[in-house]
């Protein structure tokens, strides 16, 4: 085995360092808006609202017109590919409308999961064939960063070495590719909520994917200097009976960082997976907050727990946009204050229900 190496040249090193340090500036976080076009059509059929081109399109000009104050709190918006080229009612790109506000707009890569054979219901993700040429096209249409998400499933033969050892490598690679073109990768393997697994089971099964995951990125040559992290939280399955509080949460989850996530990667934002908007907030406050030795940033990147308010607020209807776009910016101003460990639980009442169909929809 030779250990030669040959990592980036000094200025692309440079370049991707300084944007993911900007996306995990203090008290700042993304805006995960990058649903699928399926995945958009449950969540507006959710609200009574059908999947037009045209509702996608006012649905995100609501959330890219929200006041300048969201800057603040945000520093990232992930899109679709669709969302990408979509244009403000006045003709302006939705990117130049971002980059105006002071954020990074950043791109979905993946096509999109697949079975594995052989394995108990697991899956890869697909779209590496023709990344490096897209990924070239979005960094000259004003993309800065870019996700990936891989999905493994806790239970009785999961998630298998295969499943873990091929998400790893997909993302490692995709890592890589993005990095050539003057991406910073979100590395996101994410561990599924779904099960009746208590708290340490959630914890040894996180912390083994990361391990496959950073050992993936190490084969690689990945400059991790240039890369971010969106994990699950460790939290316990959603049918397990035991309840633990934020503190627990907050416990396993900054152990399991500290045990497999190398102190070079600048930051992590974690996703909702399925928690409700108070909830994301209280956990990610909570692990802002515990006394264990925390090298990186902690923050959040929340599709969900950042949008549920917003589309009850909207519901499609044109005199309900400043309302959307009130509960956007409350949920940000949250969340920004969470990642400084400082949201007082019940501070920023949130409008959407506990727990919705919406947050519990594990598809992207
Ligand atoms: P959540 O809805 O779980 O926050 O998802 C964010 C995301 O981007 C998942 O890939």
């Amino acid at each position: 085995m030779t250990t030669y190496f040959s990592y980036p040249s000094q200025e692309l090193q440079d370049e991707l360092r300084t944007i993911a340090n900007q996306i995990v500036a203090p008290g700042k976080g993304i805006l995960a808006a990058d649903e699928s076009v399926s995945t958009m059509g449950k969540r507006l059929s959710d609200i009574g609202v059908e999947n037009t081109d045209e509702n996608r399109r006012a649905y995100r000009q609501l959330l890219f017109t929200t006041d300048k104050e969201i800057s603040s709190y945000i520093s990232g918006v992930i899109l679709f590919h669709e969302t990408l080229y979509q244009k403000a009612d006045d003709g302006t790109p939705f990117v130049k409308l971002i980059q105006d506000l002071g954020i990074l707009p950043g791109i979905k890569v993946d096509t999109g999961v697949v079975n594995l054979m052989g394995s108990d219901g697991e899956s890869t993700t697909q779209g590496l064939d023709d990344l490096g040429k897209r990924c070239a096209q979005y960094k000259k249409d004003g993309c800065q960063f870019a996700k990936w998400r891989s999905v493994l499933k806790i239970g009785k033969n999961t998630p298998s070495y295969q499943a873990m050892l091929e998400n790893a490598n997909v993302l490692a690679r995709y890592a890589s590719i993005c990095q050539m073109n003057g991406l910073v990768p979100i590395v996101e393997p994410e561990v599924l909520p779904d099960g009746d697994h208590d708290l340490d089971r959630a914890q040894k099964v996180t912390e083994t994917v990361l391990a496959f995951t950073y050992k993936a990125l190490q084969d690689h040559h990945v400059f991790l200097e240039g890369t971010l992290l969106k994990p699950n939280m460790v939290t316990a399955g959603q049918s397990c009976t035991t309840k633990y509080t934020p503190e627990d949460v907050a416990k396993a989850t900054v152990t399991a960082l500290s045990r497999t996530v190398p102190a070079a990667v600048p930051g992590v934002t974690f996703l909702s997976g399925g928690q409700s908007e108070e909830e994301a907030s209280v956990h990610l406050s909570a692990i802002n907050s515990t006394n264990i030795k925390r090298p990186w940033a902690l923050s959040f990147s929340y599709g969900r727990a950042l949008q549920a308010s917003v589309l009850k607020a909207w519901g499609g209807k044109a005199e309900n946009i400043k309302a959307g776009q009130g509960e956007l910016l409350k949920r940000a101003k949250a969340n920004s204050q969470a990642s400084l460990g400082k949201y007082v639980s019940g501070s920023i009442p949130s409008l959407a229900a506990a727990k919705s169909n919406f947050v519990k929809a594990h598809v992207y």
